[in-house]
């Protein structure tokens, strides 16, 4: 890895947020609809369609969005519980088509990632207490020991298959946890659904992770670029097609009694937090992709981004480190139009 520092204007830290509405020509109209589901506020934007389509456009993604929600989630009764529940107890069980995707999905992103991103550990998760839904949270460090012996066995989706009878895992200490890559699948399914029913252009934002279709009339989609202790910093400009998806440290964390912070991202080879990289933000074509790679920037750190940047086939890649230094490929910074003034560090593809 060659870390090369260029001046450009950077980000103190990067979120990428609500749409930045551009006054001017070329704009067309746009239909917006707002829904609170997976924790977060889901803003879909329609550019070019009439009023009618708009609107049947947002009830069904909003049944969609509420469904998906209602299967994954990890903790509280779902068919996912259901899952993790039979894997335990080394029993088969039954599931739908689209959890037999998703789970095939995280077969693959585990396998591409070298196991930096692996949805199996959600028993490490939930032992540091991360499921839960109010952050910051407060409390002590889990026990060590505890720790050892849930990584020693090694949970992996690999050891998933799908026999006459149902899902089966080899594995007893396999426990899924999609919180790493359900938003980024359920944004292709829109995206899917929203061809489907003929809608063109469009951007669905899921508290800054977003998909976009099409154009806002002749220009691109523009989002802008928040900075989470208040402002926007910058813009980025997105291509039909693509996915955006940020993986931060910075709001949901642990904080012990003498405040010392532990992020939500968990390195599965240790079962411990990542500690070196605070955000990644991925821009790719697959939602399930750019989400799972932005999990796994996280736990890959400085000196493994650009081995995982190769695995993923993936060119637009912005971390930011403790500090607050910002790291980007030479591709994404072609494409962020950066407010400030300090500096930036290219991240080259050579090493
Ligand atoms: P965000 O919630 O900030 O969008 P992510 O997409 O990285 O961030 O999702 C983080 C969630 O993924 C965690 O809350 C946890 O449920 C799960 N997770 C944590 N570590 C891993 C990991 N190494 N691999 C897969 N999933 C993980
Ligand atoms: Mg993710």
């Amino acid at each position: 890895m060659q870390l090369r520092p260029v001046k450009t204007p950077v980000l103190a830290a990067v979120f990428v947020a609500a749409l930045l509405l551009l006054a001017g020509c070329g704009r067309s109209t746009v239909h917006e609809a707002e829904f609170y589901v997976f924790g977060t506020m889901v803003q879909v934007s329609i550019a070019g369609a009439s009023e009618e389509l708009s609107n049947q456009a947002f009830a069904l993604l909003q049944g969609r969005f509420q469904k998906m929600h209602r299967d994954w989630h990890a903790w509280e009764p779902s068919q996912l519980t259901a899952i993790n529940a039979a894997f335990a107890a080394g029993k088969p069980i039954k599931v739908d088509a689209e959890m037999l995707e998703l789970i095939r999905l995280s077969q693959q992103a585990e396998k591409q990632t070298g196991g930096r991103f692996n949805p199996a550990i959600g028993e490490l998760i939930g032992l540091w207490g991360f499921h839960t839904s109010n952050f910051p949270m407060h409390g002590p460090v889990p026990n060590g020991e505890q720790l050892a012996t849930l990584v020693a066995r090694h949970p992996s989706t690999s050891d998933i298959e799908l026999t006459p009878d149902g899902l089966y895992s080899r594995n007893a200490a396999v426990q899924l946890d999609f919180g790493g890559i359900a938003k980024g699948f359920t944004l292709d399914i829109a995206g899917a659904e929203l061809r489907r029913l003929g809608v063109q252009n469009a951007i669905v934002n899921a508290g800054g992770d977003l998909r976009a279709d099409g154009t806002q009339g002749s220009r691109p989609w523009r989002i802008a670029i928040k900075n989470p202790l208040g402002g926007v910093l910058g813009a980025l400009e997105i291509r039909a097609d693509e996915s955006v998806f940020t993986s931060g440290n910075y709001e949901r964390y642990l904080e012990t009694a003498n405040n010392e912070r532990y992020a939500h991202i968990i390195e599965p080879a240790t079962g411990r937090p990542a500690r070196e990289v605070m955000s990644a933000t991925v821009v790719g074509k697959d939602g399930w992709l750019a989400d799972a790679a932005a999990t796994a920037f996280v736990v890959a750190g400085l000196s493994a981004w650009s081995d995982l940047a190769h695995a993923l086939d993936i060119k637009m890649v912005l971390l930011t480190d403790a500090s607050g230094q910002i790291y980007a490929t030479p591709e994404m910074l072609e494409r962020v139009e950066l407010t400030g003034d300090r500096q930036a560090i290219v991240l080259s593809h050579e090493k």
